[in-house]
């Protein structure tokens, strides 16, 4: 039975791999993703099912308090979903497998062995942006599913499929999904993030935050004299926000999943903008960084850390004391999350992985945030589980091709099984072709 439905995913392989590559075409960094949802409604409708827009609502994402600030235009932009109804839901539990079409920037396009959107297939490598972060994932989900209705199962319960936007900044292209009702309130989900040969069953919550420095503009021949360097005075308050993390860190004792990791919070200065002449002394300058928090801990407390560390390292600074930075918020302001190891959905997609690998995945935590979080918190148990990947967000990013298929076999067999499945004649058949099954 596994036999043939492991069949059934190997003769996907080549069409898997097509879609991988052109997935990774599509350059979808933050404002460009619709090149890949047009890609995803394709690959959906090509396993029969009928794709459908969840379009991003800037108002109602605001208006919910989980949704992560943004300052950019969401109009246009759409998450594509696709629902393969269960044939007896009281009888099958429902599923969604997620995944995510943005991906981060190439970081350095010249330190790349080829272009990050040109797809480069070397052995069992696929190179790209985005290879692993996460479009094998999606790729593996929906072959997983290809796999399953070519070999004629139907299920019992729902399975709905999700590729969605915005995950690498806010995370609101999942929310938005969950807040028009798709997939919202379903038994499991699994989203197909490059976490291979373990299950992801705690991760942290992430704050982007922006510290606006301002400066006294001058010659920069009478830079001692008459200047102030912003740039100069964002150093001293990145000083001190390190102070920060190492608080955070010697924290880390009191949270069960962390406790063992050295270094569970990161602070990221990521982007930095100051100035806009090389002898002009910066007028201002603009700090963009991004820290984690422990499951359990509010956004909001993070926040007031923050602030009250920024106001500290400019009370006590001559230069900053006059003019006190700003802490802005655009981006991730989300809470981490875990699931218990004992729910069904990880012993369930444990011994499906463990059906095709012959020994169970290991339960493990990170040190990121992915959009599990909102199903949890809504009460459906969320896993990562997917692809092996190396160089996510880095140079040369690379997913294997041999592990996207047989993440696509664990999930088939984990679908068959969380679902259930219906060998009961269709209403309509049992009267040879009647199609009104209400006789
Ligand atoms: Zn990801």
């Amino acid at each position: 039975m596994s036999d043939a439905l492991d069949e059934a995913v190997a003769a996907q392989a080549a069409w898997m791999e097509d879609l991988l590559v052109e997935l990774v075409a599509a350059p979808t960094v933050l404002g460009a993703e619709e090149a890949g949802q047009a890609v995803m409604a394709r690959a959906f409708a090509d396993c029969g099912l009928d794709p459908v827009d969840v379009p991003l609502d800037a108002r109602a994402l605001r208006a919910d308090p989980h949704a992560s600030p943004f300052s950019w235009d969401v109009a246009g932009k759409r998450n594509v979903v696709a629902t393969w109804a269960g044939e007896d839901p009281d009888r099958g539990r429902s599923l969604v497998l997620n995944g995510h079409v943005d991906v981060v920037p190439p970081a350095a396009a010249d330190l790349w062995t080829g272009d990050p959107f040109v797809p480069r297939r070397d052995g069992d490598w696929l190179y790209g942006r985005g290879a692993g972060d996460m479009k094998a994932g999606l790729v593996a989900m929906t072959g997983a599913v290809r796999a399953l209705r070519a070999s004629g199962v139907r299920l019992r319960g729902d399975l709905h499929l999700q590729s969605v936007v915005e995950e690498e900044c806010t995370g609101n292209g999942t929310l938005a999904c969950l807040l028009a009702g798709h997939g919202d309130g379903a038994d499991a989900a699994v989203l197909t993030e490059p976490h291979p040969d373990h299950l992801t069953l705690a991760q942290v919550g992430v704050l982007w935050f922006h510290v606006d420095v301002r400066g006294v503009p001058a010659h920069a021949a009478r830079a001692a004299a008459l200047g102030r360097n912003a740039f100069d005075a964002a150093g001293r308050i990145l000083d001190a926000l390190r102070g920060l993390e190492g608080e955070l860190n010697a924290e880390r004792h009191a949270h069960a999943w962390y406790r063992d990791h050295e270094h569970p919070i990161a602070l990221n200065p990521g982007v930095v903008g100051a100035g806009d002449w090389t002898s002009t002394v910066p007028a201002a300058c603009t700090l963009s960084c991004r820290l984690g928090l422990y499951p359990g801990q509010d956004p909001a407390a993070i926040m007031a850390r923050v602030e009250t560390t920024v106001a500290r390292a400019a009370a006590s600074d001559p230069f900053l004391v006059a003019r006190p930075p700003v802490v802005r918020y655009d981006g991730f302001r989300c809470e981490g999350s875990v699931v218990d190891e004992d729910e069904p959905l990880v012993r369930a997609l444990s011994a499906a992985y463990a059906g095709v690998h012959g020994t169970p995945p290991a339960l493990q935590a990170t040190t990121a945030t992915t959009d599990a979080r909102h199903f949890v918190r809504r009460g459906t148990p969320a896993v990562c589980f997917g692809p092996r990947a190396e160089e996510i967000h880095g140079i040369d990013e690379r997913v294997s091709c041999a592990s996207m298929v047989e993440t696509a076999r664990v999930l088939a067999r984990f679908v068959r099984t969380w679902c259930g499945e219906t060998t009961e004649v269709r209403a309509g058949a049992r009267t040879g072709g009647e199609t009104d099954g209400n006789s």
